[in-house]
């Protein structure tokens, strides 16, 4: 089962993530953890995405594409993985089809958590104080959330297209959502 978890930054991605991960033994593949990782360790590659990611800006499909295709063997044999946070632009939603054909796998379900932008602004008003994150902050998410609507809202008619997609309400606690998701995993594989 290969799941992407899509929707605007402070959706809730990674905290569902990390719940499937626990819980269903899934594998997480995050770019932005994968990113922040390249940054903490000070090579090559985090130096050159520091000052994007710090800004908000999507780093390039290019990079993105490589992390992700590198780790593709380790979800595969744990059976699939959580795409989170990726694909966040049409080539690079394009590229992650060709690489899962490539080893006869497939996305099997999109699950969008959807979040209106007011309690989008209080959830992400919340983290800027505890988060530690550098982009955490109001001149950055504002970036972050231009780049979700410009490059990343746009993949949405492409996998209702592909019948792939479905909707939860992630405005609810996130028990209720994690609970949602599971109603979308079970009825997926029905
Ligand atoms: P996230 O943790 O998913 O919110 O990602 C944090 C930051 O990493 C984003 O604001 C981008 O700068 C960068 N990033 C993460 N994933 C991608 C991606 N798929 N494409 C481009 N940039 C990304």
């Amino acid at each position: 089962m290969n799941l992407i978890l899509f929707g605007p930054p402070a959706a809730g991605k990674g905290t569902q993530a990390k719940r499937l991960v626990s819980e269903k033994g899934m594998v997480q593949l995050s770019t932005g953890d994968m990113l922040r990782a390249a940054i903490a360790s000070g090579s090559e590659l985090g130096k050159r995405v520091e000052g994007i990611l710090q800004r908000g800006d999507l780093v390039s499909d290019e990079i993105v594409i490589a992390l992700i295709e590198d780790r593709l063997p380790e979800a595969e044999r744990a059976g699939g993985a959580i795409f989170d946070g990726f694909p966040r632009t049409i080539a690079q939603a394009k590229a992650l089809d060709e690489m899962l054909e490539k080893r006869g796998s497939r996305v099997d379900l999109v699950i969008r958590l959807k979040v209106d932008d007011a309690a989008l602004m209080e959830r992400i008003a919340g983290r800027f104080a505890e988060s530690g994150r550098p982009d955490d902050n109001p001149e950055s998410f504002k970036v972050r959330l231009a780049a979700y609507n410009e490059q990343t809202a746009p993949l949405l008619p492409y996998y209702e297209s592909h019948e792939k997609l479905v909707e939860v309400d992630g405005m609810g606690t996130v028990e209720q959502v994690a609970q949602a998701i599971d109603q979308a995993l079970a009825a997926s594989r029905a």
